[in-house]
């Protein structure tokens, strides 16, 4: 399995979108602008090309399963949904009705660890937003300017983010609804606010092996060693450029703080998949999101990343950039 992989999801028209032609044709996993000459056509080749009729099973199984899975034998792992604004990344992640790859990956864990003979495990479960470059922790909402802190023992961690224990899916899941509540606190225009911002679900599983009681002896003889692993399900604020003209104020410093920390994560991913000894520096401090995210992006980590875009003719430019951002990670 490789490291890191790169998939595009095709949403289909919106209302808004009919009666605009759709630019890109799809042919295995190489997606087609339309409009080019066929001596120089632009195309793109990554690892999944999902189409309008894909669902999110499908997506879930081809792009994040794997990587979910892992996380119970001890590696790290984070997923990206990346786009415009309504190219369609929440309904990719967090769906409508239970059926998005977060409630799908929750619920597998939980499935596969009651598989797991002879390991006890610890699950946590954390949920923040990144807003204008400042940390909000979405299950305790009063902490809203968390910071980034690194130290030998635990490495680089958010000081004071609350990890709720979990012991069911469904629990998981009320505490991603209240999150959600939270995030919108004080927000006039819910949208807005989430196109914004990006989030992190985060999930940790800590397991040990499990000694039954009659063998407390043989314990001493166990060797009692915590594995630990992250998965990390991030819904990025839209990628959509903010035009130099037109945005003032507030409009304009959300939008240079979004471009920066995507660029940034650009290159992380870019200077990941290069890999081997050409790795050299990578600037996971350029950004709080690869900053927070830097545990779980090198090492052992397995990444996926689903470029969510729309069809449609009206937006071609933009679904452009989303395009080149994935082949750049790939
Ligand atoms: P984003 O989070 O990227 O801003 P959303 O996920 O909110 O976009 O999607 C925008 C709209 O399009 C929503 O109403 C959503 O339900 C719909 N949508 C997105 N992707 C799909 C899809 N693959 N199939 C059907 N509807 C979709
Ligand atoms: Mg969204």
């Amino acid at each position: 399995m490789d490291k890191i992989s790169v998939s595009v999801r095709i949403r289909p028209l919106n209302r808004d979108e009919e009666c605009s032609g759709e630019s890109w044709r799809v042919s295995d996993n190489t997606i087609i602008y339309k409009a080019s000459s066929s001596q120089n056509a632009i195309s793109y080749c990554l690892d999944n090309v999902f189409g309008p009729e894909a669902d999110t099973t499908t997506v879930y199984e081809k792009t994040a399963k794997d990587t979910v899975l892992s996380v119970i034998q001890g590696f790290n792992g984070t997923l990206f949904a990346y786009g415009q604004t309504s190219s369609g990344k929440t309904h990719t992640m967090r769906g409508a009705t239970g059926e998005g790859i977060v409630p799908r990956s929750v619920r597998d864990i939980f499935a596969k660890i009651e598989t797991v003979a002879g390991r006890e495990y610890l699950l946590r479960v954390s949920y923040m937003e990144i807003y204008n470059e400042q940390i909000r922790d979405l299950l305790r909402p009063s902490k809203c300017q968390l910071q980034v802190h690194e130290d030998p023992y635990r490495g680089v961690y958010v000081s004071g983010l609350h990890e709720e224990i979990v012991s069911s899916a469904d629990q998981v899941l009320q505490l991603m609804e209240s999150g959600e509540l939270n995030r919108h606190v004080g927000e006039t225009n819910m949208n807005l606010r989430s196109s914004r911002s990006h989030t992190i679900f985060r999930m940790v599983v800590e397991s040990r092996e499990y000694v039954p009681a009659a063998d407390a002896d043989a314990q001493d003889q166990t060797c009692d060693a915590v594995m630990v692993s992250t998965l990390n399900l991030v819904d990025l604020a839209g990628s959509e450029r903010v035009r130099k003209t037109g945005a003032e104020g507030a409009r304009l410093k959300e939008g240079v703080h979004i471009n920066k920390s995507l660029s940034v994560l650009g290159t992380v991913i870019n200077k990941l998949s290069e890999g081997g000894d050409k790795l050299g520096y990578i600037p996971y401090r350029d950004s709080k999101l690869t900053r927070i995210l830097q545990p779980a992006l090198g090492g052992n980590a397995r990444t996926s990343v689903i470029a969510c875009i729309t069809p449609s003719s009206l937006h071609a430019d933009e679904t452009k950039g989303t395009l080149q951002f994935a082949c750049r990670a790939k």
